[in-house]
């Protein structure tokens, strides 16, 4: 399986310090090799970002390697073994479709895991057939690079490869094995399978591991640390749901496996932007009860903090008790922190930039107003951005504009007591609203004409234009509009 000697230019430099945790946490094991692997999309921009070289990766060795045929020497691939919370059920789990290659060090000394991900059956693949299809890798990619630019933390596709074999779901369909970029694959699942294997020690590695990985300025001695730990993830997991929030971003699948500690968003499945804004919004066909509807977000995320919590509790303390009262402490943290993030976020996007008491009061009537004239989430903050101004053609954004007025009139009010100029308030509305995001017609339209009639310039359109959201002096109009009635019953899917 090994060859590729030399790097050949590409810029490797890959580590496996993962492997220093106890073998539990992992099974070393190879990706499956797949009959005729054909490049699809290689993400330059990503690769440089990890000092790798696009132009001698994109050929057949470089191929190979990222979808599972041949691995380069300093590869060691392993799957990661894992346990979560399910829609509230606990289960074990694990890597059942993936194989770390390795921690890429990127030229600045920042270190990222390389995973493949459809590359075969691993010891936690249960009744999976470890691959995965082409359409779901290529909305991966899409997701993450509108994420990114959008500017909340996301893991990144780097690759995406078709296997010239078949997956069967409910139809036949192109087999694919994608590469992500993450800051690591650590879950609160992750810990949830320490703890339920019982012995303080294994969670005390990975809890050690996971500190100097991800928060080495927080390393010392004792229990305190531990106690650090805590309160870091929950004040990256405040930020990054707040984010959602702020840019109408559903997640679909908070299951306690899919919450990495790096405060990163993983696990790009049933995820979907809202377009009219409900707080009941699910796109996700398992949801059934909208446990993970848009309005759930943060609380589901605190519910899930309080899983990783319990894991650490043998740390925190050696006496329960007391272990318990600094846990329950450290997680009063939360609400108070995403509301503080969220705040900050919703003045941004109002132009706001002094504090008042009276704020959130002011945000939540603007929701309501919008839940209860159906307005299109992204559209309306635009159509207080643009104003009167750049409203033509936009039906979504003359709605809301109309349909907003008795609010803006609060809104000016509240604007005359600010000390910065108009000008500065607009800016800072233009930063803070997105002029796109990616909807889920063009998502699917994009998908449609590279899995159908392998015809990718659709998906790389998209993509140029999802690069650059905060550009409000481009032509986005096309991307602009909501699907509309049509589109009103898009479902999406978990594990395809
Ligand atoms: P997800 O819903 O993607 O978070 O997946 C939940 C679990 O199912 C994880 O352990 C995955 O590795 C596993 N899984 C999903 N799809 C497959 C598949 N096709 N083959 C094997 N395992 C899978
Ligand atoms: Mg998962």
């Amino acid at each position: 399986m090994k060859t590729n000697k030399e790097d050949r230019g590409i810029g490797w430099n890959l580590e496996q310090t993962y492997l220093n945790l106890p073998e539990v946490f992992y099974t070393r094991n190879d990706p499956e090799e797949t009959e005729k692997p054909e490049w699809v999309i290689l993400n330059h921009e990503l690769a440089e970002c990890l000092g790798l070289h696009p132009e001698n990766l994109q050929n057949d060795e470089g191929l190979w390697l990222l979808s599972g045929n041949k691995m380069s020497d300093m590869a060691v691939p392993f799957s990661q073994a894992y346990a979560g919370h399910q829609f509230g059920h606990f289960t074990i789990l694990g890597d059942g479709r993936a194989h770390m290659v390795g921690e890429q060090i990127t030229p600045e000394g920042a270190r990222y895991d390389i995973q493949l991900k459809g590359s075969g059956r691993t010891p936690y693949s249960r009744q999976g057939d470890g691959r995965a299809a082409l359409g779901p890798m290529l909305r991966e990619y899409i997701m993450g690079e509108a994420m990114h630019a959008l500017g909340i933390p996301t893991s990144r596709v780097l690759s995406v490869a078709t296997t010239g074999q078949p997956v069967y779901r409910e139809r036949v369909l192109d087999g694919a094995v994608l590469s992500r970029v993450a800051q690591s694959h650590i879950r609160i699942g992750t810990f949830e399978y320490a703890a339920y294997i019982g012995k303080k020690a294994k969670i005390k590695a990975l809890a050690d591991y996971t500190m100097r990985r991800h928060f080495p300025a927080f390393v010392e001695e004792g229990a305190a640390q531990y106690q650090k730990l805590l309160g870091e993830a929950i004040r990256k997991q405040a930020f990054l749901v707040a984010q959602w929030q702020l840019k109408g971003f559903i997640h679909g699948v908070m299951n306690t496996d899919n919450i990495a500690i790096s405060g990163e968003t993983i696990d790009y499945g049933p995820c979907a932007f809202m377009d009219t804004y409900h707080e009941k919004t699910v796109f996700s066909s398992i949801d059934e009860l909208g446990r993970y509807a848009y309005g759930n977000q943060p609380a589901i995320a605190e519910w899930n903090l309080v899983r990783f919590a319990e894991t650490l509790l043998p740390l925190l303390d050696e006496d329960q008790e007391a272990a318990i009262a600094i846990a329950k402490e450290t997680l009063m943290e939360f609400m108070p922190q995403f509301t503080y993030f969220w705040m900050n976020g919703m003045r941004k996007k109002l132009g706001i930039f002094d504090q008042e008491e009276a704020d959130e009061a002011l945000f939540n009537d603007l929701l309501s107003l919008m839940q209860k004239e159906e307005l299109d989430y992204t559209n309306a903050f635009l159509a207080l951005t643009y104003g009167g101004r750049t409203l033509a053609g936009s039906d979504s954004m003359e709605k809301a504009r109309e349909a907003l007025v008795p609010w803006v009139a609060q809104w000016e009010e509240r604007k005359k007591r600010e000390s910065r100029t108009d000008r500065e308030s607009l800016d800072l509305m233009k930063q803070a609203n997105p002029a796109v995001i990616p909807r889920n017609h063009q998502v699917e339209k994009a998908l449609e004409a590279a899995v159908r009639r392998s015809d990718l310039s659709v998906m790389e359109d998209l993509l140029e234009v999802l690069k650059r959201p905060f550009d409000h002096e481009a032509d986005y109009k096309k991307y602009q509009e909501p699907a509309g009635p049509k589109f009103s019953s898009y479902r999406t899917f978990c594990g395809t």
